[in-house]
């Protein structure tokens, strides 16, 4: 039998667990503290707890669920794309993102996380889709994506995740409770609700049972077409949700949560970039009160779709108005190519690994260009 992680106990849990083993309950919040801002890498490195727990805990405990596999550093430091291996031998990524704010402070410091190994919904202009769907994660594996990212943090001298985002790999609300479960576990460990965004490619049942979860949660809903016929041809989802299932489910959400949604959009030279579109897009954003945020398409392999030149860009926005912004990637330019660190660390050899490396880091976007490429001393050669 699998041990439980760390991550997936409350807690209350966690406290319980070590009266269980004969230790007192405050045992249970050193542990925790040593998960969220700690120098360990393991139990034993634990040194604040007693000798006797530390070689107790590897057989009552998983200190991960995850195995880090590599990171790799870009945009001056101030993104960093961790890239993990699952128990059941699934790869999976996080990206950690900083924004800064005066005088060298951070404004926030955002973990973009994944929920599944791949993807079922196969958008066209999606690097995970191509995958399909390999697994779903556990809700412990994606609260110790956030974990992990904490740790780094701290060890930078810098403060503790602020934010949360599900837009790494899969389709949140195709594993739902895993999801949710994470969503309330993460805010345990001290993340706001209303800085926690789901991102939907359109599960409408989804969608209306996360409204009476009770949970402020933000919503994010990648419709990347304003009609029908386009919008099944990029997210093959639309055609059991049409936009017009979507917008409903939208609208209940924000009634029954109070909470707005916004709309994505990845922008594609020639195939959603037209002013008619742009039209179309205003009006459904007005339907639900909500942002949208354009994201200009970052290239993928084996894909000859791109992103439209910046003043296309410009313009579209300028037809949708004033309710949309021009996002330079997955909600901010400093994650361009998230979904890429795979396929750079998923090549067999390594040498091939390092060439894909060098490949990522030439394709990364001006500004953003990836600075270091440090695969992890446990990564699998
Ligand atoms: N499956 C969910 C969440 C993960 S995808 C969803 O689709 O919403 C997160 C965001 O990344 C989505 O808005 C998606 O459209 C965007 N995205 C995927 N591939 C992209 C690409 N090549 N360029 C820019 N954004 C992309
Ligand atoms: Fe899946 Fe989202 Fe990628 Fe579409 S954009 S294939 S829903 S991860």
């Amino acid at each position: 039998m699998t041990l439980p992680a760390a991550a997936s106990l409350t807690r209350d849990q966690t406290g319980r667990l070590l009266v269980a083993m004969g230790h007192p309950s405050y045992r249970g919040d050193q542990l925790r503290r040593h998960l969220w801002r700690g120098r360990a890498d393991g139990f034993d490195a634990m040194r604040d707890l007693p000798a006797r727990l530390r070689a107790e805990l590897p057989a009552a405990l998983r200190w991960s669920s995850l195995e880090l596999l590599g990171s790799q550093a870009a945009d001056r430091g101030l993104t960093d794309k961790l890239l993990f291996g699952t128990s059941a031998g699934h790869e999976v990524e996080a990206v950690m993102i900083a924004h800064p704010g005066a005088e060298g402070t951070r404004a926030r410091q955002t973990v973009c996380v994944s929920s599944q190994a791949g993807c079922a919904i196969g958008c066209v202009f999606c690097a995970t889709g191509r995958l399909g769907l390999r697994a779903n994660l556990e809700a412990e594996e994606i609260v110790d994506q956030v974990l992990e990212a904490s740790r780094r943090w701290a060890r930078q001298g810098q403060g503790s995740p602020t934010n949360v985002v599900y837009m790494g790999m899969g389709e949140p609300l195709q594993n739902y409770s895993a999801v949710v479960d994470s969503v309330r576990l993460l805010h345990e460990w001290g993340i706001p609700l209303r800085q926690v965004v789901i991102s939907t490619s359109g599960m409408a049942p989804e969608i209306r049972r996360l409204a009476g979860e009770g949970l402020p949660v933000r919503l994010a809903i990648s419709l990347h077409a304003a009609d029908d016929e386009l919008r099944e041809r990029l997210v093959p989802l639309n055609r059991r949700y049409p936009i017009s299932t979507l917008i409903e489910a939208a609208q209940e959400f924000t009634a029954k949560t109070g909470r707005r949604v916004s709309l994505e959009y990845v922008l594609i030279r020639g195939v959603n970039d037209d002013l008619g579109s742009a039209e179309r897009l205003r009006g459904l954003a007005a339907r639900v009160h909500g942002h949208v945020n354009l994201i200009p398409m970052n290239p993928i392999p084996g894909s000859d779709l791109r992103a439209p030149g910046p003043g296309a860009c410009r313009e579209f926005a300028g037809r949708v108005g004033p309710r949309a912004t021009i996002r330079f990637s997955r909600g901010d330019r400093a994650s361009a190519a998230c979904g890429q660190l795979r396929a750079a660390l998923g090549a067999n050899s390594k040498s091939e690994r390092r060439a894909a490396a060098l490949e990522l880091a030439l394709a990364a976007p001006a500004g953003g260009a990836a600075a270091g490429f440090n695969p992890s001393p446990s990564a699998r050669s």
